[in-house]
């Protein structure tokens, strides 16, 4: 079949294999050109390994340091005309790509707040590894199913406190206008901090940690955003970041239950980047694009590839993670430099419809949302018949 985009508001609701491949092949090509860390991880855990930035880092474990690497995902096969989903199509080009490199990658498929999913990949750790060095927790969901009481818990996008207006650009048709958004209602936070917090991270290293699965001297990693104050009433100060603070609770109380193991526990606050989950969070998307022209002019532009190459080689295993005064660890650092944010804040009050396309990289906000889902990648041939009926090795 042929497949071409289909865009509904902010998602696409097709996915181009070979795209897909070539990204994925991309992003190696990128960690590669960095070298080995010899003494980077041996055997990492990802969960939310498909997309944006687990899938980074999953790629940047593997290419980076010659990791062997579980990843867990919530994706779907194609079936009747349907092409799978970006993330089932990446995670099939990776281990085929692992695999020619002589790489372990073992993939599971299920919802991740679950039970038996954290028992399945207990059991492989067990069978295949016995031990792993690196938990990456890279989950971005709209809703959790609690997996003691069955309740379904919803995240909102939200501002908390009172009605945020401001900006926001419309990513299909490049037209900027203002946006008012409700605050929080009746158990709003609390609904988002249990599925966006902490709660599921340390459910999978307890669960970890019982089993006898966590290697000495393991770390695991949770990311984390925090961004300019234009965004922070639906951002930092928003829903999304009560939930981010509560990432940091339990941050701080997983590094007192690894420390018998010599173990660590991390929030990365990561750039701004263009995602499946990012791009559902109103304003967001017209910072993005003024952050991308800036960056690129300035030649500090990254995306999840170099970012997660950066975190692994420069913080989490450099032995100088320059940890903030809270304790995170900082691969926002080229996005928050002051130079960037002032400029970014001046051109915030001119931006309109009209000159979107000289403040702002839209074609770049638009290129980068279609290569997620396999489109606009040189060299893959859009007009070829294309099998969508792939499958990922270690799934069937
Ligand atoms: P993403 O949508 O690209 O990836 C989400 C991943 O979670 C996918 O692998 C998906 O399959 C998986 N997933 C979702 N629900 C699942 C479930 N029930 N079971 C198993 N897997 C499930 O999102 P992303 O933007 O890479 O976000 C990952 C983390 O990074 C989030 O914590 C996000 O807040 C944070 N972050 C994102 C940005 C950004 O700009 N995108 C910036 C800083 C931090």
């Amino acid at each position: 079949m042929i497949v071409t985009p289909k865009i509904r508001g902010f998602i696409c609701t097709t996915a181009h294999p070979e795209g897909c491949a070539k990204h994925v092949s991309d992003q190696i090509a990128v960690v590669k050109s960095g070298g080995i860390l010899a003494e980077g991880p041996k055997k990492v855990l990802v969960i939310g390994s498909s997309t944006g930035y687990g899938l980074s880092s999953r790629i940047a474990a593997a290419f980076g340091s010659n990791a062997a690497t579980i990843g867990v995902f919530f994706e779907r096969p194609a079936e009747d005309g349907r092409t799978a989903t970006a993330g089932w199509y990446n995670t099939a080009a990776f281990e085929k790509e692992a695999k020619e490199a002589g790489l372990y990658a073992r993939s599971f498929n299920g919802d991740a707040y679950s039970d038996p999913i954290k028992a399945e990949v207990i059991e492989a750790i067990k069978a295949d590894l016995g031990q792993v060095d690196c938990v990456v927790y890279s989950l971005a969901s709209p809703r959790r199913t609690d997996p003691k009481t069955g309740e379904v818990f919803k995240s909102v996008l939200k501002p908390i406190g009172g009605v945020y207006t401001n900006k926001t650009l419309n990513t299909t048709t490049g037209v900027v206008s203002e946006i008012s958004i409700e605050p929080a209602q009746g158990d709003d936070i609390a609904q988002t901090v249990a599925v966006m917090g902490g709660e599921d991270w340390e459910l999978w290293i307890d669960a970890l940690m019982a089993a006898g699965v966590l290697a000495d001297g393991v770390q695991t990693v949770s990311y984390s955003y925090i961004g300019p104050e234009v965004t922070w009433p639906i951002y930092k100060n928003g829903t999304i970041g009560k939930a981010k603070e509560d990432l940091e609770r339990v941050q701080q109380a997983l590094d007192e239950k690894l420390a018998p193991l010599n173990g660590k526990a991390w929030v990365s606050v990561n750039k701004a980047l263009v995602t499946q989950a990012s791009s559902a969070i109103p304003v967001v998307p017209l910072y993005i694009s003024l952050l991308y022209k800036i960056m690129k002019a300035e030649g500090t532009h990254e995306d999840c590839i170099e970012q997660m190459d950066r975190l692994f080689r420069d913080r989490l295993y450099s032995g100088a993670p320059l940890p903030d005064e809270s304790g995170r660890i900082r691969v926002d650092d080229w996005e928050m430099k002051p130079a960037v944010q002032a400029l970014i804040a001046k051109r915030w009050t001119e931006v309109n419809t009209e000159n979107l396309a000289e403040f702002g990289d839209f074609a770049g906000y638009q290129s980068s949302f279609l290569r997620l889902f396999g489109f606009g990648l040189d060299g893959v041939d859009y007009s070829a018949d294309t099998d969508t009926a792939v499958s990922i090795p270690s799934i069937g």
